[in-house]
């Protein structure tokens, strides 16, 4: 079975991915023969905290580290969409058999509403992402990642993916026009080894909440292969009257383009959706036998 299409990936063009290139990772969907490559970069405008008002350092990787306000909050770097929209261009001459698609991947974009309308009004997007990646902890922003720590030790760590979820529940039920939900699973990354494996079940009833709300506005769920989705996510969002998957490598190099998405696909389509009429639409909900 052919692959299905990466929608969502980055490249040089996000403040993450310095070492990224739109040029190599289309080459790779070329020899991969995925039907399109959509380059969703960072447009973040959150500004988590990094150094505590006590001094304490939190960690950060190098590329948060090298821009810390006066304040201790990291600065994510501004997002060049018309340098970025060039690449593009350059891209799709170089490569005339690829579909390549245009995207952003916006950080908590219910915080930024206006900020975010104003960035899509053009239309040059196709593809856009909407993602939680920061929660507001004892009164300023902290990236999820490094929250585990923190959180308060008596609701555990799943506590912290239920405060993650009713977050993602917020920006979900706000009317920014997003049109995927992207790594929905994103605390599990980052779950605390001496907690065992994480199960969706410990939080179930918050994830069903939060499936049924995104299906509710018409918008679709990724499967995000950086880590393989409990494939029961995939059946909730059946359940819950979901009608349409994306799957997204999140590769931030070229050699990551479309990684696992064989796997990814069987579980997909194990759990009740079919590719589109198109090789490069969004996979659509089936009839579960
Ligand atoms: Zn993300
Ligand atoms: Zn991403």
């Amino acid at each position: 079975m052919a692959l299905p299409p990466d929608d969502h990936t980055h490249s040089e063009w996000s403040w993450d991915a310095m070492s990224g290139s739109m040029e190599g990772s289309c080459a790779r969907a070329v020899e991969l023969g995925l039907p399109s490559i959509a380059f969703t970069e960072h447009v973040d405008r959150s500004r988590w905290q990094i150094i505590l008002p006590s001094g304490e350092r939190r960690p950060a990787g190098p590329r948060v580290a090298a821009h810390i306000g006066a304040d201790g909050c990291f600065d994510p770097p501004p997002f060049d969409a018309d340098g970025y929209l060039a690449a593009i261009e350059r891209c799709r001459a170089r490569f005339p058999g690829l579909r390549i698609v245009t995207g952003v991947e916006l950080g908590e974009p219910h915080w930024f509403a206006e900020q975010s309308a104003r960035l899509l009004a053009s239309g040059a997007f196709e593809r856009v992402l909407g993602s939680l990646h920061t929660l507001r902890f004892e009164g300023a922003l902290r990236d999820v990642y490094r929250l585990y720590d923190d959180w308060p030790r008596a609701s555990g760590p799943a506590g912290l993916v239920r405060g993650y979820l009713d977050e993602v529940l917020r920006m979900i039920e706000s009317a920014v026009p997003f049109a995927v939900l992207a790594h929905l699973d994103y605390p599990a990354r980052r779950w605390p080894e001496a907690a065992g494996r994480f199960s969706p079940t410990v939080v179930e009833e918050e994830l069903r909440t939060v499936l049924r709300a995104l299906a509710r506005s018409g918008r679709a769920l990724e499967v995000n292969t950086r880590l393989p989705l409990d494939p029961l996510v995939v059946r909730w969002w059946h359940e819950e009257g979901g009608e349409a998957v994306t799957f997204g490598s999140d590769a931030h190099l070229p050699p990551n383009v479309a990684a696992g998405f064989a796997e990814a696909a069987a579980m997909v389509e194990a759990n009740g959706f079919r590719p589109g009429r198109a090789p490069h639409d969004f996979w659509r909900r089936a009839l579960l036998g």
